[in-house]
């Protein structure tokens, strides 16, 4: 196949930001291309297991994308509304089928197990790509070009400009999903132990859940409040089920649509992307701990006692790795002081959310309602390049609040527009 491909827009990376890209460029009209290296959809909020979506008021700009998902879902019984009026607990294996049904145009195709091989540029312009699919290579043609890769893949083939890390990382994790647990038992045991309606909470709303009880809880190392589960973390490390690090962030959530699932965001992994040979010592590690902690609740947590492993994470929970130079670089001031612009992407108040490796050192520093301006996902190098969710161009702290799965879907859906303005 070497005839070439033409379209109004490419997309590189089919998960959180590029399917609400994808979604809305379709919607306009846009003849587009989807491209992902996967043979599924969603990136972290499917292949990551990132369930729930954090909710984050965010003023209905742009939110098309996430009401479209949010409604399909429902219909699949693979979402429900908790307690505090999230809407955002979806079932990550159904959403793969879920969001093919959303996606579902004609002047949208859809390229699996699909990634760029290689770009063609000159001074401030993209002009073709060639995809590479198992052998073959396929050129194509398109006026603008959106990563949507989490990673920058395609912004860092094209040569740009990356953001300096001053040397501050998030902490990543290997999620994983245990099946056959008793919730009812362990919903028992939690409300018994742990009457902190912040740490840990339940939910059944019988119109909306099928009578399915729901519920989050958690534990970390920081001492800065009280987390009822780590007296039994403690007991675990003294008789050598986990290690310490296990400790440092235990957090579980159950799972729309599915009964006796549970939703672990552990266990967490250093950071060394650039450097493969660590990296994938750190995933073998990862796969170590979830064996021990998984023996950990089957000893220690009723309901847990006939678990079993169903699922571990296909994608790395990689919170944050490379932010692309962009044509406004925006920062944790302009998000503090909520500085407003002429072309906002998004209105959201999702907290500054670091995870540290050390004990103590995290942040969940509250904000009021910020917006993030378009330029701010408009290459610095290319005129016809953007780049959006994780990758965005912004500080690290600012970063650390934006990253959201809400907020990336605002970035694809703002995107969208914003091509479309040009275009029609
Ligand atoms: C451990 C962890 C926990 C989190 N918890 C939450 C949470 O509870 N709630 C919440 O709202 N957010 C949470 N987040 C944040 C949120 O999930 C992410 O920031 C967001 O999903 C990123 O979206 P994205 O579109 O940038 O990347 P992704 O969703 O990762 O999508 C990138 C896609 O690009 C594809 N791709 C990559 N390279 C190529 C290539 N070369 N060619 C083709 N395809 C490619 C990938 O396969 C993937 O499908 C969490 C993140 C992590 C890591």
């Amino acid at each position: 196949m070497d005839k070439l491909s033409k379209y109004d827009v490419l997309i590189v990376g089919g998960g959180t930001s590029g399917c609400a890209c994808a979604y809305n460029c379709a919607k306009l009209g846009l003849k587009t291309l989807l491209i992902e290296k996967n043979n599924f959809l969603g990136g972290l909020m499917t292949g990551g297991l990132v369930v729930p979506i954090m909710k984050s008021s965010v003023e209905d700009l742009n939110c098309g994308f996430y009401k479209k998902l949010i409604d399909t879902a429902k219909k699949f019984n693979a979402q429900i509304t908790y307690s505090d009026k999230n809407d955002g607990w979806l079932n990550p294996e159904v959403l793969k089928i879920v969001l093919e049904e959303v996606l579902e145009f004609n002047n949208l195709d859809i390229l699996f197990e699909t990634t760029v091989e290689s770009i063609s540029y000159n001074e401030n312009k993209i002009n073709s790509v060639i995809l590479k699919s198992n052998i073959l290579s396929i050129p194509i043609e398109a006026m603008y070009f959106i990563d949507a890769t989490g990673s920058a893949e395609f912004s860092i083939l094209a040569n740009c400009d990356i953001l300096p890390s001053e040397n501050k990382k998030q902490q990543n994790s290997l999620r994983f999903i245990l099946g056959n647990v008793n919730i009812e038992e362990f919903c028992n045991f939690i409300t018994e132990i742990d009457k902190d309606e912040n740490i840990t909470n339940t939910y059944r709303n019988d119109r909306d859940t099928n009578n399915e009880l729901h519920f989050t809880t958690a534990s970390t190392w920081d001492t800065s409040c009280y987390w009822a589960l780590d007296k039994y973390l403690q007991k675990g490390v003294n008789e050598g089920i986990l290690n310490e690090k296990d400790r440092s962030y235990f957090q579980i959530f159950s799972i729309a649509g599915a009964k006796n699932q549970v939703a672990f965001n552990c266990p967490r992994i250093d950071n060394y992307q650039n450097n493969p040979y660590m990296a994938s010592k750190e995933l073998i590690s990862a796969k170590k701990a979830i064996w021990r902690i998984y023996n950990f609740v089957k000893k220690y947590f009723p309901g847990f006692q006939d678990s079993i492993i169903t699922n571990i994470a296909t994608q790395t929970g990689i919170r944050e790795e490379n932010r692309i130079k962009s044509k406004y670089v925006f920062t944790k001031e302009d998000l503090i002081s909520s500085k407003t612009f002429d072309t906002p992407v998004l209105r959201a108040n999702y907290s500054i959310d670091i995870h540290s490796a050390n004990k103590n050192s995290s942040v969940l520093q509250k904000t009021s309602i910020y917006e993030l301006p378009i330029e701010s996902l408009m290459s610095a190098n290319y005129d016809n390049l953007y780049m959006i969710g994780k990758i965005l161009g912004a500080d690290f702290e600012a970063h650390s609040a934006l990253r959201v799965q809400k907020s990336c879907m605002s970035m694809g859906e703002a995107v969208a527009n914003h091509i479309a303005r040009k275009l029609i």
